[in-house]
């Protein structure tokens, strides 16, 4: 990336839109966005050494430890880090630890790059509601996220709802579940002040969305935060 390229550090709750949002932003902009939910999810789809290992992690919504999670995030940095103006951190870091690690990495990668953090404020209710009806691309270079208001639940089950980005097969994600998102919401409000107070005391720029809106609301608070 350019010595004048944004950092984008996205934190927010599961179903708190991060995801959505970030396809609009490398859509208009032709920023790179890097899901750790996705690199997770590929690793065990790939049946990959680390994928066995944190299999059973993702489906009871704990968090993967912080040294596998930013060692996939320095993997993925030493293989995309190119010419882009702006990368967006979805979902890491998720706890000082990572923060931390993460900080060292940036410095190490992009020396003045710019940091901006995102916060998606949601309530659980909203978030609980959202995720019943979040529906998934399978593929795991796609996993693009529909909802039951666009896709039909009859189709979904009998395996007939299909992508409209690749063309592969929609469903549901094992840990959408409403006891897995319980305890994701436990799991990421445990860590979420703390690192929030991080890039507070750092200095970094900050900026909270109201994640109950509309996506579309979103991002053109989104947009109004950056040209600000
Ligand atoms: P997400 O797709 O962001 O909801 O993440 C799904 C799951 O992947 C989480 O519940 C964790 O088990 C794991 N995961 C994703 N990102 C991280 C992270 N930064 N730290 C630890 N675990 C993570």
């Amino acid at each position: 990336m350019n010595q004048e390229g944004t950092i984008f550090i996205f934190i927010g709750p599961p179903g708190s839109g991060k995801g959505s949002l970030a396809s609009l932003c490398v859509k208009r902009f032709g920023w790179l966005q890097v899901s750790t939910g996705n690199l997770c999810r590929k690793h065990i789809a790939e049946q990959t050494k680390i994928g066995k290992e944190i299999d059973l992690i993702i489906k009871s919504g704990r968090l993967i430890n912080d040294d596998l999670i930013t060692c996939m995030v320095s993997e993925w940095l030493t293989e995309n880090a190119t010419r882009t103006s702006g990368i967006i951190f979805d979902g890491y870091p998720r706890t000082i630890g990572q923060a931390k690690d993460f900080s060292a990495i940036l410095k190490s990668f992009f020396p003045n790059v710019r940091e901006r953090v995102v916060i998606f404020s949601v309530s659980d209710d909203v978030v609980i509601d959202r995720l019943s009806h979040r529906i998934v691309c399978q593929n795991k270079e796609c996993q693009t996220v529909y909802s039951l208001s666009m896709v039909s639940l009859d189709a979904v089950l009998q395996q007939k709802a299909f992508c409209r980005e690749c063309g592969a097969i929609l469903g549901r994600r094992v840990d959408d579940e409403e006891e897995s998102v319980r305890k994701r919401l436990v799991v990421y409000h445990k860590h979420e002040q703390e690192l929030i107070n991080f890039y507070r005391d750092n200095k970094t720029d900050l900026v909270e969305l109201d994640a109950t809106k509309s996506i579309d609301d979103v991002f053109s608070s989104f947009l109004q935060s950056i040209d600000e």
